[in-house]
């Protein structure tokens, strides 16, 4: 099993619903975020387009966040969701720093934070804060592994692209496009 999203960039219209459920579900503290909007030109003049994505952890398979955190603090869930131990980390940094997608922050209680895929939620069969809010239902969340998932099925029929594919982190947020 393994969880992921894809997210409908051209579905998307930046309304930031999606954070601020996230902010909402998840307690974050004013001025921080574990989801965001962005907005990229796309395209080759004169074709441009605005694409529009809500991003956050991608929860990568190949995550260096957890391979350079020193205390364990970081590590790898059921699902491969990738979560934090507030009382294991030691406020380091070097997780900030290995990301590629910044989607990690310094929360004022002293430890790193981020999206958790709402794991909370999905263990009571929800899906996650931002999808289930997101009036244009282009948040996609499930197990990717699982065929008949919606997630699946979405990803089997769709142009995707993945951020920073590069870095070989293998994210498993898809964009799609
Ligand atoms: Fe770690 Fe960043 Fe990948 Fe999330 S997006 S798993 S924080 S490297
Ligand atoms: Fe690990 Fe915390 Fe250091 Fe990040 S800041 S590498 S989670 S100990």
């Amino acid at each position: 099993m393994r969880y992921a999203m894809a997210i409908d960039t051209k579905k998307c219209v930046g309304c930031s619903d999606c954070v601020v459920a996230c902010q909402t579900e998840n307690n974050v503290p004013i001025g921080y975020a574990r989801d965001w909007i962005s907005e990229t030109v796309v395209g080759i003049y004169p074709d441009l387009d605005l694409e529009i994505r809500s991003e956050r952890c991608n929860h990568c398979i190949n995550a260096p966040c957890v391979r350079t955190c020193p205390t364990g603090a970081s590590h790898i869930t059921e699902g491969g969701i990738i979560k934090v131990t507030p009382f294991e980390c030691i406020g380091c940094g070097a997780c900030i720093e290995a990301c590629p997608y910044d989607a990690r922050f310094f929360h004022p209680k002293g430890y790193v934070e981020k999206c958790t895929f709402c794991e909370h939620r999905v263990k009571n069969g929800q899906s996650t804060a931002c999808a289930s809010v997101c009036p244009t239902h282009c948040i996609y969340f499930g197990n990717i592994d699982d065929p008949n998932s919606e997630i699946a099925k979405i990803i089997a029929k769709r142009k995707y692209k993945v951020l920073a594919q590069e870095a070989g982190t293998k994210p498993q947020i898809f964009y799609l496009i």
